[in-house]
């Protein structure tokens, strides 16, 4: 009877080991830190209301030159925008940066043409 469940158990290593074969010809395994990826749990509605500095210590008035990326290396901004039938319409050049607060210029396509 032995011989039996041995044989038995060597079947299902068989049939494991093809499936197990197949699944990673057909597939890609990744291995990710947990700490690389963002969360979507994290991302809690008052998460974007809190994209502005703690403080304005090092904050400049940049406006004048249009510009996409702040001084500091941050390209979020936070500036007014006026919505029609679910697109931006206008927005105001003024910005703020999400970062550290600097007041800048936003682009426009104007500012690209020249
Ligand atoms: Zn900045």
């Amino acid at each position: 009877m032995t011989w039996l469940y041995y044989s038995f158990a060597t079947l299902l290593v068989l049939i494991g080991v093809k499936e197990i074969s197949s699944f990673l010809k057909n597939n890609m395994l990744v291995v990710v830190n947990k700490e690389d990826i963002i969360r979507e749990d994290n991302m809690d509605p008052e998460s974007i209301l809190s994209l502005k500095p703690d403080n304005y210590d090092n904050s400049m008035d940049l406006r004048g030159t249009p510009t996409h990326v702040c001084v500091c290396g941050c390209n979020v901004f936070n500036l007014k925008v006026i919505f029609n039938d679910f697109e931006i319409v206008q927005y105001f050049l003024d910005m703020e940066c999400a970062s550290c607060g600097s007041l800048a210029t936003a682009p426009t396509p104007v500012d690209k043409e020249i």
